[in-house]
């Protein structure tokens, strides 16, 4: 076996011990004689599997009785239309704010579906290369809600606060951040995610959403968008992606048995300092994230010449760090160390990132 430190944004690396506990029981599942791919999603089998992953998952992020688990299909990305269409019915209209592309999709999205929506804030004139700060006055006291994306995946950047605009529900895309360190669920009316980035393999997608916030459905709306029939049915309205909800079960446990959000924050937190300090200490790259919004997932950093960094990801991909090469809409390099990357696979990117620093001049390329 040669696995190699897989540094994609997503579907991204997956614990090794997840990875063999699945491959041990990929042909038989405990007694069942057959795969969990197999199974019907109606049996006792399976709705052990679906009901224990909720447990574990509301144990590691302590998660409020007054919200419920969905686990859906259709991307982070179906969220950004059913994100409106079950919530905008509140007051009629919905702010955004938008500091990178995933935060401008799901606004273009409400757009779009013509729905009054407004940017509260942006962070476009700077590149994305921040967090704005979010006040109760940049909001619209009767905005249904604010949406905002947690950790920007493409950019490098994370909120490092949680705005405080009183009781408007703050609706958070956190795909490439949940599961990473505690957050305050409490603080929030709508939590979602994409499972592939730092919890399971894709098509999963995870929504967790205050109670009281199921009510607001437009009428007309797709069935299978709609958060409260979804609830009423144990996320069983249709067939869920059983499979990756069984491995999101296996990565939680995984989490616990290591001791639980607190550790996998310091564990994140370790691993993205050393990449940060050593970046802070030289001069040929640079890190375009403001230090103040830097992500603990995702690490930004260009050579500032397009064929140096080119060079770079494929110098670093033939030494077995993959996927180094930054989003296609920004360029650069990306590292993203999710919860599954192991340090020693920072400690060797750091290492080949020093070393191509000595040999490869820049006056050379
Ligand atoms: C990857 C990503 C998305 C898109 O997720 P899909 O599951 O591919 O639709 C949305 N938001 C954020 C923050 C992401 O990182």
């Amino acid at each position: 076996m040669n696995r190699v430190f897989n540094f994609s944004a997503g579907p991204s690396m997956l614990p090794l011990p997840v990875l063999e506990k699945a491959a041990s029981e990929l042909v038989c599942y405990g007694t069942s004689g057959m795969s969990v791919m197999e199974m019907s999603h109606r049996s006792p089998e399976y709705e052990a599997i679906i009901k224990e992953a909720e447990t574990l998952l509301r144990k590691l992020m302590d998660i409020p009785e007054n919200y419920k688990v969905l686990f859906l299909q259709g991307g982070a990305s179906t969220q950004f239309s059913a994100v409106p269409m079950n919530l905008i019915g509140r007051t009629g209209k919905a702010d955004y704010v938008v500091t990178g592309q995933f935060s401008g999709k799901a606004f273009k999205e409400a757009q779009k579906m013509g729905y009054d929506v407004k940017c509260a804030a942006t962070t476009k004139d700077t590149g994305f290369d921040h967090i704005p700060v979010i006040t109760k006055d940049m909001v619209r006291p009767d905005a249904s809600y604010l949406h905002i994306c947690f950790n920007n995946t493409i950019y490098g950047t994370k909120y490092h606060y949680i705005p405080d605009i009183g009781d408007i529900p703050i609706v958070a895309d956190m795909s490439s951040c949940i599961i990473s360190e505690p957050v305050d669920v409490k603080r929030f009316g709508v939590i979602y995610a994409g499972a592939q980035k730092n919890m399971a393999p894709a098509g999963l997608t995870l929504v967790i959403v205050r109670d009281d916030l199921l009510e607001y459905a437009e009428k007309t709306m797709p069935t299978m968008l709609e958060w409260k029939t979804m609830a009423e049915n144990g996320s069983m309205y249709n067939t869920p992606p059983c499979y990756a909800i069984y491995m999101a079960k296996l990565v939680y446990e995984w989490i616990l048995g290591l001791g639980g959000l607190g550790v996998m924050k310091e564990m994140n937190e370790k691993k993205a300092a050393l990449l940060y300090d050593y970046l802070d200490s030289q001069s040929y790259y640079t890190a375009p994230a403001k230090k103040d919004s830097r992500s603990i997932m995702n690490v930004t950093f260009v050579t500032g010449d397009a064929d140096l960094d080119k060079k770079f990801a494929a110098e670093a991909s033939a030494k077995g760090l993959k996927n180094l090469k930054g989003h296609r809409s920004v360029g650069g390099m990306r590292a993203s160390i999710y919860n599954a990357m192991p340090y020693e696979g920072v400690e060797k990117l750091v290492e080949f990132m020093a070393d191509f620093e000595k040999t490869i001049p820049r006056h050379k390329i």
